[in-house]
């Protein structure tokens, strides 16, 4: 029966989003162009539990595109449709301590040195994107439903903007075909990609892919499973090491949780065997994370101590 006066959770969570709301550092990306829409003062905080308990706060059905946190949920839906050697013989798993749209290519085969940064998960697209993009597409869409429990859709305009502007992404798949890398027609792959961060979800679609990664890969709410455990604990690993962009060292050091940021604003983290945190707040810092976003991370992590190292 519900406590009296509401979840203790669901109060905190309200408290923690009044706190924040009214911090104004930051910028909305406006590289890619149509991003420049959104509204600073969306701010949606969302956490979904690996039992099915959903807690909510703020603008957390306003839809977003879903951008670089596409990019954990394909790297895994490769690493489960190729094995993991052939994926590891095309993208590395090391962090760069570098921008997430750096041309970091090992000097000698030019593989990206993980799936994180847009070189990596361009490389993955490619791979997905195979002889048919189009079969890709639905394929990366379907993925995308196991994981949110409800029917996807690509953001036309967003999608529009990065593929008119998207040079350095284009670049990017370029180099790596010179490479073979990417092999055959580099323009199917680089398509996938920026459709595949196109995709619209709100926060609490979020914390259920979060929440999801948190239960071995079963989404709680559904039943379903998305992704097979030992591929979970991949996906995880690359997160814990590479989600963050070059904050990546010092959001583990300080939150403690595996996650994924995506310019749009959003921020996905990741308890094994708890819960997904979701955050949406479109100002980001100069590396590209949610302002607010960290801020209710590092703010949840330290007042359940919740850090993955720390045993209470
Ligand atoms: N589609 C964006 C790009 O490739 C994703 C960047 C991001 O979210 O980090 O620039």
């Amino acid at each position: 029966s519900p406590l009296p006066g509401g979840s203790p959770i669901q109060t905190y969570l309200d408290a923690l989003h009044r706190r924040l709301a009214p911090l104004r550092e930051g910028l909305v990306a406006a590289y890619i162009p149509e991003l420049a829409h959104a509204d600073p003062a969306w701010f949606g905080i969302a956490i979904a539990t690996v039992d099915g308990h959903l807690y909510s706060v703020g603008d957390t059905a306003q839809c977003a595109t879903i951008q670089s946190i596409s990019k954990p949920f394909v790297y895994g839906m490769a690493l489960a449709e190729q094995g993991v050697e052939r994926v590891l013989a095309k993208v590395g798993v090391e962090p760069t301590g570098e921008a997430f749209n750096s041309i970091s290519l090992e000097p000698d085969t030019g593989r990206p040195l993980n799936p994180m940064i847009n070189a990596g998960a361009i490389a993955v697209s490619a791979m997905i994107a195979g002889t048919d993009a189009a079969d890709g597409e639905r394929r990366i869409m379907a993925m995308f439903e196991r994981y949110t429990g409800r029917t996807m859709a690509v953001d036309e305009r967003v999608y529009a903007s990065e593929a008119r502007t998207g040079h350095r992404n284009r670049a990017l798949a370029h180099l790596m075909r010179n490479f073979d890398i990417i092999t055959g027609d580099p323009e199917p792959g680089l398509d996938l990609y920026f459709r595949q961060c196109s995709v619209l979800v709100d926060c609490r679609d979020l914390a259920i892919m979060g929440a999801t990664l948190a239960n071995d890969g079963v989404n709680p709410l559904t039943g379903a499973r998305a992704l097979a455990a030992p591929d979970v604990a991949r996906v995880l690993a690359v997160m814990t090491s590479c989600g963050m962009y070059d904050f990546s060292g010092g959001w583990i050091y300080r939150v403690g949780m595996p996650a994924k940021s995506g310019v749009a604003g959003g921020i996905i983290a990741v308890l094994p065997g708890q819960m997904g945190i979701a955050v949406f707040s479109p100002p980001l810092d100069s590396r590209g994370n949610s302002v607010r976003g960290i801020r209710v991370c590092e703010e949840i992590s330290a007042d359940f101590a919740l850090h993955l190292f720390h045993t209470p």
